[in-house]
This record gives C-alpha cells, sequence and structure tokens, in this order.
C-alpha cells in the first residue's frame, strides 16, 4: 500500500519504520528543512522501549526493557530514523490539507497535489493542523498555566550521586525539578512552575527560576546555572482539551502528540507515541487498499481507549504536583499512606500496554 507520514518527529519516524519495514510504500513529509528532533533530554517509559522493540528499534545499551531510559532527544531521532531510506523522506514540505476520496486520498501542500496514497498517517504534533481538519467541533488546546524548562550539560566531577535520578516537589511553590543522568558523562534536568502570563525566552526563565529555587539544595541552583542558555528549552505546557472521540477518519489516522496530547507529568507522551506506531504496524500489515479503513478502525479500538486514560492521568498527575500550601501537605501524607503494592500496580499499568 502507498502509505505517507505527515510529520517527522518521535513518532512520525516510528511509524514510518514499522510500516516501512512491513513492506508498505512509505513517504514521510516534514515540513521542516531538515530531520531533527529539537529538545534536551527524555525519559522513555518500559512501554515505549518495548513498543520500539517491537518495532524493530530496539535502543542500544537499554536491552533492560523494564526500566525507563534517559536518552539525548537528537540522539533518539537519529537511532529511530536510521532504517529510512532518504529517498523516502520529503523535508520542507508542510501539508496543508487531506482530499479524501472513495479510493485513496490526496495530499495537499501549498495547494499542490504531492502525493495521492492508500492511507495517512496524520503525525504532525501537539498544534496539529489536520486534527483541526478531521474534527472541526474538537476545541483544540488548553494551557495547564504550567512551564516547563529543560536543560543538558555535562556532568560535573565529584557529583552527589544520590542525588541522580531524582525529582523534588516544593509544596511552597509547587515548583519541581527533576535529575537524570544521560549515558555517563551527561545530565539532563528539568523544572516545572506555575506560568503567569506569556513564556519567557530562556534567560528570563532561567533568572526567574533560579530565584525561586534559591532556597534549594545548591546542586539544584548550580546546575541550572551551568547551563549554556542554547541548551536551556522552555515550554508553556499545553494539552488536549478533551480527548477525541475518534483516532480515525476513513483512511487517515491520527498518531502521538495529534491525537492525545498531554503534560509531560508522566513521562508519557513519546511512549504512547511509540505505543501508537507499534499497534499502527500490527494493523496494517498485510492490508491492501480495500481494507484498509477497517484496519485504521481496530488501531483506534485498541490504542484510543489506553492513550485517552493515560491523557487523563497525566493531567491529574500534572495537578497533583502543582499543588501548594496545605493540599499539598495533605497529599503528601495520603501519597505515603498508599501500600507499595498498589503503587507499584499503579504504575505496572501504565508501563504495561
Ligand atoms: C517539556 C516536555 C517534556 C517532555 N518529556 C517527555 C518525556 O520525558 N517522555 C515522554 O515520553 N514524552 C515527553 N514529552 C512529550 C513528547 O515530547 C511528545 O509526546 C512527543 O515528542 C510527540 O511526538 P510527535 O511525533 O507526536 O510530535 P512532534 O514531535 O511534535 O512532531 C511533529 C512533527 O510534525 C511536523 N509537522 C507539523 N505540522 C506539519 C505539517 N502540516 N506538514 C508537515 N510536517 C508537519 C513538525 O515539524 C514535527 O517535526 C515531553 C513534552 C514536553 C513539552
Amino acid at each position: 500500500m502507498r502509505i505517507v507520514v505527515v510529520g517527522a518527529g518521535l513518532g512520525g519516524v516510528a511509524a514510518a519504520v514499522g510500516l516501512h519495514r512491513a513492506g508498505h510504500e512509505v513517504t514521510l513529509f516534514e515540513r521542516g528543512a531538515e530531520l531533527r528532533e529539537a529538545g534536551t533530554g527524555i525519559v522513555v517509559m518500559p512501554n515505549g522501549l518495548r513498543a520500539l522493540d517491537t518495532l524493530g528499534s530496539p535502543l542500544r545499551g537499554h536491552e533492560m526493557l523494564g526500566t525507563p531510559a534517559i536518552i539525548d532527544r537528537a540522539d533518539l531521532h537519529r537511532t529511530l530514523r536510521a532504517p529510512l531510506p532518504d529517498d523516502l523522506v520529503c523535508t520542507g514540505i508542510p501539508v496543508e490539507r487531506l482530499e479524501p476520496g472513495p479510493t485513496g486520498v490526496t495530499v495537499i501542500s501549498d495547494g499542490v497535489p504531492v502525493a495521492r496514497a492508500d492511507a495517512v498517517i496524520a503525525a504532525d504534533g501537539i498544534g496539529s493542523r489536520l486534527r483541526g481538519h478531521l474534527f472541526p467541533s474538537h476545541p483544540g488546546l488548553r494551557r495547564t498555566g504550567r512551564m516547563d524548562l529543560r536543560g543538558m550539560l555535562p556532568r560535573p566531577a565529584g557529583l552527589d550521586t544520590d542525588l541522580l535520578a531524582c525529582q523534588l516537589v516544593d509544596r511552597r511553590s509547587g515548583a519541581m525539578f527533576g535529575l537524570f543522568p544521560v549515558g555517563e558523562h551527561r545530565l539532563y534536568w528539568f523544572t516545572d512552575s506555575a506560568l503567569h502570563g506569556p513564556p519567557p525566552g530562556a534567560d528570563e526563565a532561567r533568572r526567574q527560576m533560579l530565584s525561586l529555587m534559591a532556597d534549594w539544595h545548591p546542586l539544584v541552583t548550580e546546575l541550572i546555572e551551568a547551563t549554556s542558555s542554547t541548551d536551556i528549552y522552555v515550554d508553556s505546557i499545553t494539552c488536549l482539551a478533551e480527548p477525541l472521540s475518534s483516532y480515525t477518519a476513513g483512511r487517515i489516522a491520527l498518531l502521538g502528540d495529534a491525537a492525545h496530547a498531554m503534560p509531560p507529568d508522566l513521562g508519557q507522551g513519546a511512549g504512547q507515541a511509540f505505543e501508537d506506531a507499534a499497534a499502527l504496524t500490527r494493523h496494517l500489515t498485510g492490508a491492501g487498499p480495500a481494507d484498509v479503513a477497517e484496519r485504521l478502525l481496530r488501531y483506534d479500538a485498541e490504542r484510543r481507549p489506553r492513550a485517552n486514560r493515560i491523557m487523563r492521568a497525566a493531567s491529574r498527575q500534572s495537578r497533583l504536583t502543582s499543588q501548594t500550601g496545605v493540599a499539598a501537605w495533605a497529599r503528601d501524607l495520603l501519597l505515603r499512606a498508599v501500600p507499595t503494592r498498589l503503587a507499584t500496580r499503579r504504575l505496572a499499568a501504565l508501563w504495561h500496554a
């Protein structure tokens, strides 16, 4: 089958690789001038690692599928796209709209048809234009009122390793700091705090964060200060205002953030995109132009309940983490009272598709 994938983020690339390996004639359209993933580190949870494994993209050095992997985003993107032949990838092509017909879908960019496909996978990210066309009555995105700052830097010598792979939350401000090693030589940190107004640039965001965290463990401010501005990314966190009622429309399927953009609090955005890519590949293996719509309905039936559930859980987690004062004390008391077995079972439900 001829399959067009729109958007070469982590989700689109994973889907293109899976569908190519399944024997389909894949074309990947990316609006950016080159293939790359901006950002710092990313935590890929065990469910995401397993999905990549089934797509034939096991991550070297992360053979332990039961634990999260912390990876440089650019490295992850490079590793995922490596099996894609160059001639399948078309960069600098912003897909404007899709025109579905009885025997296929025409892909339009800058007012002209650029491809005709038996199926189209819309992996055009959180601000998905194609989602807006397919589901015009969906309310789109909502702001969570949170700002995330992320940075990566070389690992300082003599670092207190007890502080690695930790997350700290401040009950006074609801701010959060997380720190993880990336390989042996680098560190990935992230913060989450309330955002009032438009998101500031990297330098101003760093200044605000340093003042908010001035009396935290000294390592927190030292690491934020030591990170080069060019390695700091600022995001105003948005997510889908409501879950979608379908991830498919005829021969078109949504995947990744286009289908279920969620707050990053559970570290599941990319993991869910990888689960989408693995499920899509499975359902479209052996499919032909005549049964593609029916196969995509099976993809929707498998993926939507789980991904929408995780999206709701991520929103709940975001609200819970950002609580302050008495509500934050009550949260921590309650969390301490949760039996370990129950907490482990909840985590297992997330990490096992
Ligand atoms: C602060 C922060 C921290 C996060 N941390 C984690 C984490 O630790 N773990 C995790 O699993 N997830 C995390 N996430 C979520 C994760 O980054 C996303 O879920 C994931 O990257 C989504 O991938 P995607 O391919 O769906 O979309 P994107 O990565 O947004 O890719 C979409 C691609 O489509 C292209 N595109 C858009 N429109 C068009 C068009 N019209 N035509 C052609 N191309 C187009 C874009 O240029 C882009 O390349 C985090 C998110 C944030 C904001």
